[in-house]
């Protein structure tokens, strides 16, 4: 070990207003390589290391050296694809401070210890309390009619690794839990969305100047805002309130003549293509006429006629 020792590798990291390190034992691997040092003395990536090869760090946040390993964490996400990223990171075990964060191509080998949080439940076997946790999260999310499928999914999944079943009897009062509170959320929030609507409603434009624009209605939120209203007022009670539905009536009409207008304005398009196509038309009859007064004049024979009735090429050599 003390050998070791002497090989200390000091990775920076830079961040606003200073710098954090840490200083890293080399196994006898890399010691022996002439290159690793070189190609490691200033950058970070260099994956996991097991803190019994930290034996100090400098934190930025502390100002001072601290004579043991930072804090180690690993998390595995699942992305798109089956692809995992797995990222370690180093944080300060006195202040908390961030000290480093790096990808690494897989967390095979590492000690499920170090594993905060494994999505695929594959590195870090899961518990039946880590299941129940995610449900209760779930329920909760449910309950602020915020999205509850990602720890649903994540309860699930794990369930199934550990054969911890979850009650479809469960899984439906969830699902119940969150519909009443978006509706509950969907009524309450009918008088703010309509404020707003009215706040923008030069949003109701779909006309552009360059077709495949982004529209008006689409770039200032109020499709989003307009669909809200859509499902608010197909599953909720209205109030009883002249005022605020009188207010609806007025989004209605101005997104039915929001579709009015853009139909007045292809119309015009239109004619203005009419007009071009009839007197391009009218460009070919003359054309016609020309060929026709030149014919008479030139006294070519049909045959040669007949050769050259036909345009030059598009473009010479
Ligand atoms: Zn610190």
């Amino acid at each position: 070990m003390s050998k070791l020792r002497e090989r200390v590798l000091r990775g920076y990291r830079e961040s606003e207003g200073g710098f954090s390190y840490f200083n890293v034992l080399l196994t006898n691997k890399q010691a022996r390589d002439p290159g690793f040092l070189e190609n490691n003395s200033t950058q970070w990536d260099i994956g996991f290391i097991h803190p019994k090869r930290i034996p100090s760090y400098y934190c930025n946040k502390c100002g001072e050296d601290i004579d043991k390993p930072p804090k180690i964490e690993v998390v595995i996400s699942q992305m798109a694809g089956d692809q995992l990223s797995t990222a370690v990171v180093y944080t300060c075990t006195e202040c908390k401070e961030f000290i480093n964060h790096v990808h690494i191509k897989s967390p095979k080998g590492i000690n499920p210890k170090f594993i905060r949080f494994d999505e695929t439940g594959d590195y870090k076997i899961p518990t039946t309390e880590d299941v129940e946790t995610r449900v209760e999260m779930a329920l909760k999310h449910a309950t602020e009619a915020k999205s509850y499928r990602d720890d649903l999914e994540l309860a699930l999944r794990w369930g199934k690794k550990i054969s911890h079943k979850i009650p479809m009897s469960r899984i439906k009062g969830i699902m119940r839990t969150y519909w009443s509170s978006h509706l509950r959320e969907l009524e309450e929030g009918l008088p703010g969305l309509v404020e707003e609507i009215k706040k923008h409603s030069y949003g109701f434009n779909t006309v552009t100047s360059e077709p495949g624009e982004t529209t008006a209605f689409e770039g200032t939120g109020m499709y989003e805002m307009f669909e809200r209203l859509e499902e608010t007022l197909l599953h909720t009670e209205l109030p009883d309130d002249v005022g605020l539905n009188q207010d609806i009536l007025r989004i209605l009409v101005s997104y039915k003549t929001m579709f009015q207008r853009s139909v007045a304005n292809y119309e015009e398009h239109k004619r203005q293509i009419d007009e071009c196509i009839a007197a391009e038309e009218n460009n070919v009859a003359e054309a016609e006429n020309k060929i026709v007064r030149f014919l008479n004049k030139a006294k070519l024979t049909e045959s040669h006629k007949n050769e050259a009735m036909e345009p030059l090429p598009w473009d010479y050599d």
